[in-house]
């Protein structure tokens, strides 16, 4: 079994499900005692988070960089990012290393494709929807990519940092992403990437018939079938 290099703590919440559904799938494939082979950097989020808002993403870059070439020097046979906005420096990051990156949206991007779905509906903090970097990725799969009106990318941002990094789950706002969902079908949508790897934790595949396309889980499995292999 391979050991999987993660960069955590963007936010804690969602690596703790990353560690948890790693272990779990690797005990399902192996059985017995066994249990993941993991290596994890969790980096402080504040520092991030400040990146983040005042557009200073080489410096967050100079961070995670710092995390991945350490992951890979006590053993790491492959990195991954665990969130979605952060890859917006995915590309300094690999760079950087010898072992393979695995890509957030290269993984989901083939997942979707694999269901033979070409036009998705994207919810993920205003960083993810509103610039580039995410959405041309998808788009490298031949996806067409519809993200919410303003005030719906308001919400789900505002969701995301006020609530979700948090741990706080609201049925309020499960509601609202649940009806940006809808929305998003009605604009011909038939999958949703939930490109923020908390958004897993507020609404889930059985609540609505269309394919929700959770990155968090996709991630998870991508690495399982990469440190089984
Ligand atoms: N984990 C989130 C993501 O997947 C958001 C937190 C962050 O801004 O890094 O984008």
């Amino acid at each position: 079994m391979k050991t999987i290099g993660l960069i955590g703590g963007m936010s804690f919440e969602s690596t703790a499900e990353y560690y948890e559904i790693i272990n779990q799938m690797i005990n399902q494939h192996y059985g017995g005692y066994t249990s993941a082979k993991i290596v994890l950097f969790s980096v402080d989020f504040s520092e991030i988070e400040r990146c983040q808002s005042e557009g200073k993403w080489n410096e967050s870059a100079q961070i995670l960089i710092d995390a991945a070439v350490k992951l890979e020097s006590i053993g790491a046979d492959m990195i991954a990012l665990c969130t979605n906005t952060m890859h917006i420096v995915a590309d300094d990051i690999q760079s950087a290393l010898f072992v393979p990156f695995v890509h957030i949206a290269d993984v989901t991007a083939r997942k979707i494709r694999s269901k033979n779905i070409t036009k998705v509906g994207l919810m993920a903090t205003r960083y993810t929807m509103e610039m580039d970097f995410y959405i041309d990725r998808l788009k490298s799969f031949g996806l067409e990519v519809v993200i919410p009106n303003e005030h719906d990318r308001k919400v789900i941002n505002d969701t995301i940092f006020n609530e979700l990094v948090h741990g706080i789950i609201n049925k309020q706002s499960k509601g609202n992403f649940l009806s940006m969902v809808d929305d998003l079908v009605g604009q011909g949508c038939e999958g949703i990437v939930l490109g923020c790897t908390e958004i897993g934790m507020l609404i889930k595949t059985e609540d609505r018939l269309v394919s929700l396309f959770d990155t968090t889980q996709i991630h998870c499995e991508a690495l399982v079938e990469k440190a089984i292999r």
